[in-house]
């Protein structure tokens, strides 16, 4: 029964939103939770995609790494996270022959061999090392900053063991800092990937888009360790669902909240249910678990500009692993993050071509199986057969490339990462899909625009808008929690609306929840 006031009405049952209800909860607040979908977790699921294949495919996001242990710890998370073997595998053509650039988890002598014959000499392996050595300090020192109140970028600094890359991150075009320490264009294009996840940006601009987008890859938990979470995404935003549920809060599900009112006491949350009815409920405080410019537009306030997503999703079940023309061991490869066509020069051509308004020729992409590190999510019939999962996530696919025709392009998009897939497998990847109940490919394809048509992220933008620089933008943000909005009363919790809640951190949660709580 949904009573008539809270101390805390939290708007989206995103992860970050479950996130914040559970400190909030957990500390006594009552809190209530409107979700405008039928389940809570918002990119944060898993779903069985392929009707009569039993497979909980993390439909969204499928890898953690930005969620602090303390997180965790403090709300009691039954979350379990697998390292992967293999860092990543590079798919490469060299001379005409298929070849491939292995990086373990733990880079010992394979990954050193894979290097040499790659480059012709150890001197590559030595930069990345030394560049990824620079950045695990960098990690280290910067992780535990994010649970704490934010720092001015002089009290950052002077935290920092590595200040002059943190600097030149923030100054200098990513290219220009990854080509310090690279020399090849397959190698650069390894690094330059983790600036462009999810963000349209030019590594050759020294506007730091990048490079925020490089380093919140590199950060997590003072590792930059990408880990799968066992049982896949679900199994992460349903342990904060019942952190939630068990400090008291209550989740409601299929309510839309449709307007917000604030007053100098308390908010008005206006919202209604899936058969249309409307209802009212007041708030001491609002914490707003949707993007930014949703949660503007809920005040009647100008959203501002809508963001722009980049990313081509595309989920898929394998009724096999398929062989690679490289003679590389699938089970080894597909374990890790497997770039292909993701060189700095593909990077730089996909990039001018997507910006002048065409869908790249080349798409760059990597895949990754989750079912190597994580059967779980296989049903028993799909595991004994030897079925398996197949992430696909595409760059430089902005939202706009779409919108003139939604289905034909993202169509045409789907049969150029195919194609440049299938350059580098024995077998066409098409006879390798399972089949669902209907007879077709086990195959589901996301533009931006379809993001944003499922989970109300505007722009399909996965951060819900660009990544910030993990330090107060100005003297007024130092020592605040970098969660606040024009009302007093509401607070952002989200993944775009929180100065450090990109991705699966929880972080946006855990902000919005320690400003309300004093913390
Ligand atoms: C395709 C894809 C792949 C990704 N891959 C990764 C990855 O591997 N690792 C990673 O760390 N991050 C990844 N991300 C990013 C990450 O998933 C998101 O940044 C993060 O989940 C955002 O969480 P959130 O709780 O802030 O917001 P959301 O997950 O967007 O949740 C907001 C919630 O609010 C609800 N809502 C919206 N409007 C209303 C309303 N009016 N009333 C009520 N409810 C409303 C939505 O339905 C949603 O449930 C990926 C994202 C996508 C889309």
């Amino acid at each position: 029964m949904i009573r008539s006031s809270y101390d805390v009405v939290v708007v989206g049952g995103g992860h970050n939103g479950l996130v914040a209800a559970a400190y909030l909860a957990r500390a006594g607040r009552s809190v209530l939770v409107l979700e405008r979908l039928a389940q809570v977790g918002g990119a944060a699921v898993s779903q069985q995609v392929f009707e009569g294949i039993d497979v909980r495919l993390s439909a969204y996001s499928y890898l953690v790494s930005l969620l602090p242990d303390r997180i965790v710890d403090d709300l009691g998370l039954e979350v379990r996270l697998s390292d992967r073997a293999v860092a990543s595998y590079t798919a490469t053509l060299r001379d005409g022959r298929p070849a491939g650039l292995l990086v373990e988890r733990d880079e010992g002598p394979a990954t050193a061999t894979s290097f040499r014959q790659l480059t012709g000499s150890d001197a590559e392996f030595a930069g990345w090392q030394r560049f990824y050595a620079r950045l695990a300090t960098l990690a280290e020192d910067l992780a535990p900053t994010l649970t704490e109140r934010l720092l001015s970028p002089a009290q950052l600094a002077a935290r920092l063991r590595e200040p002059q890359l943190w600097h030149d991150l923030r100054e200098r075009p990513l290219a220009d800092v990854v080509a310090d320490h690279l020399n090849d264009d397959v190698v650069r294009g390894v690094a330059l990937t983790d600036g462009l996840i999810g963000t349209f940006a030019d590594v050759h601009a020294a506007d730091g888009l990048a490079g925020r987008c490089f380093l919140y890859h590199l950060v997590g938990n003072g590792t930059g360790r990408w880990r799968v979470p066992v049982g896949g995404m679900g199994a992460v935003s349903g342990a904060m669902a019942a952190a939630a549920r068990r400090g008291g809060a209550e989740l409601v599900t299929r309510a839309t909240v449709t307007a917000l009112e604030p007053r100098a006491d308390g908010v008005t949350v206006h919202w209604t249910d899936d058969d249309g009815r409307s209802a009212a409920v007041d708030a001491g405080h609002v914490v707003g678990g949707v993007a930014p410019t949703v949660l503007a537009g809920l005040t009647g306030a100008d959203p501002g500009p809508r963001p722009s997503g980049s990313q081509l999703k595309v989920n898929m079940v394998l009724a096999r692993l398929p062989r690679l023309r490289s003679g590389a061991d699938p089970a080894v490869a597909l374990a890790g993050t497997v770039h292909v066509d993701e060189a700095a020069g593909q990077l730089d051509a996909a990039y001018a071509q997507a910006a002048a308004g065409q869908l790249p020729d080349v798409i760059p992409f990597e895949v990754y199986c989750h079912s190597l590190t994580d059967p779980s999510i296989l049903g028993p019939v799909e595991r004994a057969g030897g079925a398996h999962t197949l992430t696909l996530f595409g760059l430089h696919t902005p939202a706009e490339l779409f919108r003139g025709d939604p289905v034909g392009v993202r169509r045409e998009a789907v049969r150029r990462v195919v194609a440049q897939l299938d350059a580098h497998l024995e077998e066409p990847l098409l006879d390798c899909l399972a089949r669902d109940a209907s007879g077709d490919p086990c195959l589901q394809a996301a533009s931006p625009l379809d993001v944003e048509a499922s989970l109300a992220m505007p722009g399909g933008h996965i951060f819900h808008g660009d990544l910030a620089w993990p330090v107060a933008a100005d003297d007024e943000q130092v020592g605040t929690w970098g969660v606040a909005t024009d009302h007093p009363r509401i607070v952002a919790a989200s993944s775009g609306g929180t100065v450090r809640g990109g991705a699966v951190s929880g972080l946006g949660g855990f902000a919005a929840a320690q400003h309300l709580l004093g913390g």
